[in-house]
């Protein structure tokens, strides 16, 4: 896992910091999730080396401008440039209908497959988010002015391969137990 800071200047831009966004770059799956989306995190993306093509995710924390203003125009962006193959947005229930009137009422029509997934029931039984083979994603309410929500991201442990060395080295015993027994790659 990669994180790169888009943007950590909270409410307001500065000359050289942006608002609130920060990319999580997955080399196992070739994506990029996003985390907030304040105003003008497209440049901040140009700037940096993620290929906004990659983005697959987007969680969104709370409905706070400084988080969100940015969403409309990426997704516009991402439309215009054909290439992506969809993107999964969380958030608070309410940011469906802020993206859906920012984008029609901009006549913007998205050419990709854009998915909603409300946060506040996953906050509130502590169940996953999201899950998949290799990653799984939880989210838990916080404190702020106004609905607010944080995520975890947890990479999976990966199986690691049997090492007959180290099995006789550790003196245990050949057999069926073999087939129950990995190692981390470590000596
Ligand atoms: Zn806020």
């Amino acid at each position: 896992m990669n994180i790169t800071f888009l943007g950590t200047s909270s409410g307001v831009p500065t000359l050289t910091r942006n608002v609130s966004s920060l990319a999580l770059k997955l080399s196992q799956k070739a994506e990029v999730w996003l985390f907030d989306c304040g105003e003008g995190t497209q440049h901040q993306l140009i700037k940096s080396t993620i290929k906004s093509s990659q983005i697959r995710k987007i969680f969104i924390t709370h409905m706070h401008g400084d988080h969100i203003y940015g969403l409309p125009g990426l997704l516009a962006t991402l439309g215009l440039s054909g290439n992506s193959k969809g993107i999964d947005i969380y958030g608070p229930s309410n940011l469906k209908n802020f993206i859906s009137s920012a984008l029609k009422n901009s006549y913007c029509k998205i050419s990709f497959p854009l998915k909603f997934f409300e946060v506040e029931n996953s906050a509130q039984t502590n169940t996953n988010l999201f899950e998949d083979e290799l990653m799984e994603v939880k989210c838990a309410s916080l404190k702020h002015r106004l609905p607010a929500f944080g995520y975890r991201v947890n990479e999976k442990d990966k199986p690691g391969q049997f090492n007959l060395e180290k099995a006789k080295k550790l003196n245990i015993p050949e057999g069926p137990i073999y087939g129950k027994i990995t190692f981390w790659s470590e000596s």
